[in-house]
C-alpha cells in the first residue's frame, strides 16, 4: 500500500490503477488524487483528463475513474477504427453487390446477391447506430481488404464464361471469401464492444454478425444443391492464353514454377 502511494504520488496516471484492482485501496486513492486533481493545472496528462471527459461526480464518486478510462480509450480507439473500416467495407459491397448479380446465371443466386444488398444496407444503419451510440462521427476508412477481396471477385467475372454456372460456383466462390471477411470483422468488433461494455452496440454488431453467417450458409447451400454439381458437367475451351502460356513456358525448359507452387505436395 505505501509503494502503490507513493506511486501515485510520482505517477499521477498509474495510480488510481491500482485503486481499481484493490477495493481497499479506493479510499487511499482518492485522498491521493483529490489534490493532484488541484495542482495538475499545468501538465499535459490534465488535459488528457480534460478530454477524456471523467466528470467531477465521477471522480468524487470514484477516484479511479480516470485511469481505466485512459486504459479503454486505446480500445476504444481500435474499436472505433474497427467501425470505420467495416463502414467503409459494407458502402463499397453495396456497388459491387449488383456487379456481382448481373454477372450470375442462376435466378437463384442472383437473388441471393439482390437480397443481400438490401441486408448490406440494413447493415450499414447498423454501424451508423453503433457510431451514435459511442458518440463518434460515422465515417469510413477506406479497407484495402474489401477492396482487394471484390478485386478478386471482378476478376473472376472476367476469367469465366458468361452463363455458365462455372462462373457462379467462382462467384460464391469470392462472395464467401467476402462473408468470411465481414464474419472475422464483426466478431471481432463485437467482441471489443462487450470488452468496453457497450451492450447495445454488442447487440447491434451480434446481429450482423449472425445475417454474414447466414449468407455464408445460403451461398454454401446454392453451390452444393446445384450449382456445383451443375458446372462440374460443363466443359468448354481451356482458354487459350493460358494455352499459349503453357505452352512457351515449356518450350523455354520453364516448368510453370507458379502452377509448380501451388500444387499440393
Ligand atoms: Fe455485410
Ligand atoms: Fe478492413
Ligand atoms: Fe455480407
Amino acid at each position: 500500500m505505501a509503494k502503490a502511494t507513493g506511486k501515485k504520488a510520482a505517477a499521477k496516471q498509474a495510480a488510481p490503477k491500482k485503486a481499481a484492482a484493490k477495493k481497499a485501496a479506493a479510499p487511499t486513492a482518492k485522498k491521493a488524487a483529490a489534490p493532484i486533481v488541484k495542482k495538475a493545472a499545468a501538465p499535459k496528462k490534465a488535459a488528457v483528463l480534460k478530454k477524456v471527459a471523467v466528470p467531477k461526480k465521477a471522480a468524487a464518486k470514484k477516484a479511479s475513474a480516470s485511469s481505466p478510462a485512459d486504459q479503454k480509450n486505446l480500445l476504444q480507439q481500435l474499436f472505433v477504427d474497427g467501425l470505420k473500416d467495416i463502414y467503409w467495407a459494407e458502402k463499397h459491397l453495396t456497388k459491387a453487390l449488383p456487379k456481382l448479380m448481373r454477372a450470375a446465371t442462376s435466378d437463384q443466386l442472383k437473388q441471393a446477391f439482390e437480397e443481400h444488398k438490401v441486408v448490406t444496407e440494413q447493415q450499414i444503419g447498423r454501424v451508423e447506430q453503433v457510431f451514435q451510440l459511442i458518440g463518434v462521427k460515422a465515417v469510413a476508412k477506406k479497407c484495402e481488404a474489401m477492396e482487394g477481396l471484390t478485386k478478386e471477385a471482378d476478376s473472376i467475372v472476367s476469367e469465366t464464361q458468361k452463363g455458365t454456372m462455372s462462373r457462379d460456383a467462382g462467384l460464391i466462390l469470392a462472395a464467401q471469401k467476402v462473408e468470411h471477411y465481414e464474419i472475422a470483422s464483426y466478431g471481432g468488433l463485437a467482441q471489443l464492444a462487450s470488452t468496453l461494455g457497450l451492450e447495445e452496440a454488442k447487440n447491434l454488431l451480434g446481429q450482423t454478425l449472425q445475417e454474414e453467417k447466414d449468407t455464408d450458409e445460403r451461398l454454401t447451400q446454392i453451390a452444393v444443391s446445384s450449382i456445383n454439381v451443375e458446372a462440374e458437367k460443363e466443359k468448354g475451351p481451356v482458354k487459350e492464353e493460358e494455352n499459349k502460356e503453357d505452352n512457351m513456358q515449356e518450350n523455354k525448359g520453364e516448368k510453370a514454377s507458379e502452377n509448380q507452387e501451388s500444387d499440393p505436395v
